[in-house]
């Protein structure tokens, strides 16, 4: 007899008819003989309705108030599958979060979980209930030592499911929603979008952190590093949906189930090169022609970023390997001047460079990382030629001979063991068939930012990324300017980023103390945006895919304001009323529809 946690989403018990449906396959569940504990979501769209009645008292509802308020939509939903349970003669019993045990930590609307107590559950198991928990909620104490309600965020019952079925030993969880499981992207907005039978739980983290609403992230990262088997699936049929997979296995430490090491390995790759363009023509089509001259001439690129600079044109960067420098400099400098615009575009190559990355999961999660990778190397008075940031990884391209050192001091910082560093890129396989694109997601939740004037020294750019983190803003798609201005601190650079839409106006408050002492420096906040972002594992072993995606977006007729990627990610920030379109035509061109 094995231990199953089953989890249902707001749709999944939207009504009674629904709620009493999940109550039958549970009994099937259990019945067949395993012990089952079922987290629910609150009905329907309980939980909105709830914000909705909190806003129209008051425009900033206290969050203590808040989380007390939407932690009673489970509470209802735990309460009536319970009795479906027992009217259909299974014994049951339901419990909030506070009865499971779940301690989180005291951030009300976006608690961690730091451990389960799950005694009382096991009990109510050995003698043979069905335990219906709440999902979403927890207690933390209060710095005066009171017990509170917490909230993990929206969507947060996916990660209650996760954690419990960790701290459980569960033999899998199974997470029931409205569709038939992990698909190519969003059927609401891409109804030819196709079922994935099975996805990498490092794929999804970025889907799900890029607007794949379907999973939590949070969850995705518990069954990575516990891993657990996950599988998402239709609450409306028997379809068996999609297994997510992760090879590792770590133990469920006693305390911080969800603050463990966020980091667990180092990489670095040498022999790297840069191209860097500045003023190159704001218009679509301009990264399609880059990309396809690159992919023509058999050049395979690695990074690439991109962002608006002084409104008018753009600044791009790649990186590439070495010895394809002079051979990139001169098929990019053979289209100057062709792609239209006002002035000819400006090309500089810069050679002896290495690139470093931190492997983890939820990197963009938890802000502190990045920042604090970026502190570590600017102290030591290294230069970031270029960053990208994922969930998975956050990467930093610096001067060759900085690379022992930046090692020796990252490895420190993260207290990575001598296995956990990696000094060559991992080589492509042949029977490594995992696609170039496996899905692609929307978020239409983000804003751009641009801070101008960043003084062009080491530790600048880290400072910036400090102050937000430290105020827990998550940047995502950063993007540094090529072209430098002239301030009274002498040269300075741009810093481009997109964050959380809401996050804006605390960004500029949280910056606002370190821009004082930079003159001239100020934060710009841009218009309203979409990124469509495209994710595989099979990115880095496939060449050409950013060109793909660029080519789609250009026969779409739509401009492409940034780029960042990252090792099997690619994201493109549009304007916001193409976000759809971008999407449709990014899935069509990598044949997603089957
Ligand atoms: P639940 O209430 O079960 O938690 P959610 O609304 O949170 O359900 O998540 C399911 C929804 O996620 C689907 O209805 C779908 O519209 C959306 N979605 C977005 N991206 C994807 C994707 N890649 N695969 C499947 N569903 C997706
Ligand atoms: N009810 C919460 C929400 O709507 C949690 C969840 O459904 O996962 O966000
Ligand atoms: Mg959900």
């Amino acid at each position: 007899m094995a231990l199953l946690v089953q989890k249902f989403g707001g749709s999944s018990v939207g009504s009674l008819e629904r709620l009493k449906a999940v109550a039958e396959r549970v009994r099937k569940t259990r019945h067949a003989g395993d012990d089952v504990v079922v987290v629910v979501s609150a009905m329907g769209k309980t939980t909105d309705e709830l914000t909705r009645l909190a806003r129209s008292i008051s425009r900033h509802p206290p969050q203590r108030e808040l989380d007390m308020l939407l932690a009673s939509g489970e509470q209802v939903s735990i309460a009536l599958l319970s009795m479906a349970l027992q009217e259909l003669g299974v014994a049951a019993v339901s419990m909030t979060g506070q009865q499971v045990g779940i301690v989180t930590e005291a951030a009300h609307g976006r608690a961690r979980i730091l451990n389960i107590r799950t005694e009382r559950v096991r009990t109510c198991l050995a003698e043979g209930a069905v335990v219906v928990v709440a999902g979403f909620q927890g207690t933390a104490t209060s710095a005066n030592g009171n017990l509170e309600i917490t909230t993990l965020g929206r969507g947060g019952s996916d990660t209650s499911a996760v954690a419990l079925a960790a701290a459980l030993g569960a033999k899998c969880c199974e997470i029931y929603t409205d569709v038939e499981g992990v698909l190519t992207t969003d059927p609401r907005i891409v109804p030819s979008a196709q079922l994935l039978e099975h996805i990498s739980c490092d794929e999804m983290l970025e889907l799900a952190s890029l607007g794949a609403a379907v999973l939590h992230p949070r969850a995705v990262e518990i069954a990575r590093n516990y891993g657990l088997p996950l599988v998402v699936r239709s609450s409306l049929s028997d379809h068996p949906g999609t297994c997510l997979t992760s090879n590792r296995r770590q133990r469920v430490a006693g305390a911080a189930l969800e603050l463990g090491k966020p980091v667990d390995a180092l990489e670095l790759v040498r022999h790297q090169g840069l191209v860097a363009l500045s003023h190159v023509p704001d218009r679509p089509g301009v990264a399609a022609r880059l990309s396809e001259v690159l992919s023509g001439a058999g050049i395979n690129v690695d990074l690439i970023v991109q962002s608006l600079h002084e409104g008018a044109s753009n600044d791009m960067a790649f990186t590439l390997e070495r010895r394809d420098l002079e051979r990139a400099h001169a098929v990019v400098s053979a289209l100057s001047g062709r792609l239209g615009g006002t002035r000819p575009f400006v090309v500089a190559a810069y050679p002896e460079l290495a690139k470093l990355s931190l492997v983890g999961a939820g990197i963009t999660a938890r802000p502190g990382v990045a920042a604090s990778m970026f502190a570590t190397l600017g102290q030591a008075g290294i230069s970031l030629r270029m960053i990208a940031t994922s969930e998975v990884k956050v990467s930093c391209v610096i001067e060759d001979r900085a690379a022992g050192q930046a090692l020796d001091l990252l490895r420190e910082r993260f207290a990575l063991t001598p296995s956990q560093v990696h000094l060559e890129a991992i080589p492509c396989e042949d029977e490594d068939s995992s696609p170039a694109v496996r899905g692609v997601a929307l978020d239409c939740g983000q804003a751009q930012a641009s801070v101008h004037g960043v003084p062009d020294w080491p530790g600048a750019a880290a400072a910036v990324c400090r102050a937000l983190s430290d105020d827990n803003i998550s940047l995502d798609t950063i993007v540094q300017s090529e072209c430098t201005r002239q301030t009274p601190l002498g040269a300075a650079r741009d810093l481009a980023f997109t964050l959380p839409r809401q996050a804006l106006e605390q960004a500029r408050q949280a910056l606002a103390p370190l821009l004082q002492q930079w003159p001239g420096a100020e934060l710009i906040p841009g218009g309203p945006i979409a990124r469509v972002s495209a994710v595989g594992a099979g990115m880095p072993c496939t060449a050409g895919t950013a060109g793909r995606m660029f080519r789609a977006l250009a026969d779409a007729g739509i401009n492409i304001a940034m780029i960042a990627t990252s090792e099997i990610r690619i994201s493109c920030v549009v304007a916001q009323e193409d976000g759809e379109a971008a999407l449709r035509a990014v899935h069509h061109s990598f044949n997603l529809a089957g």
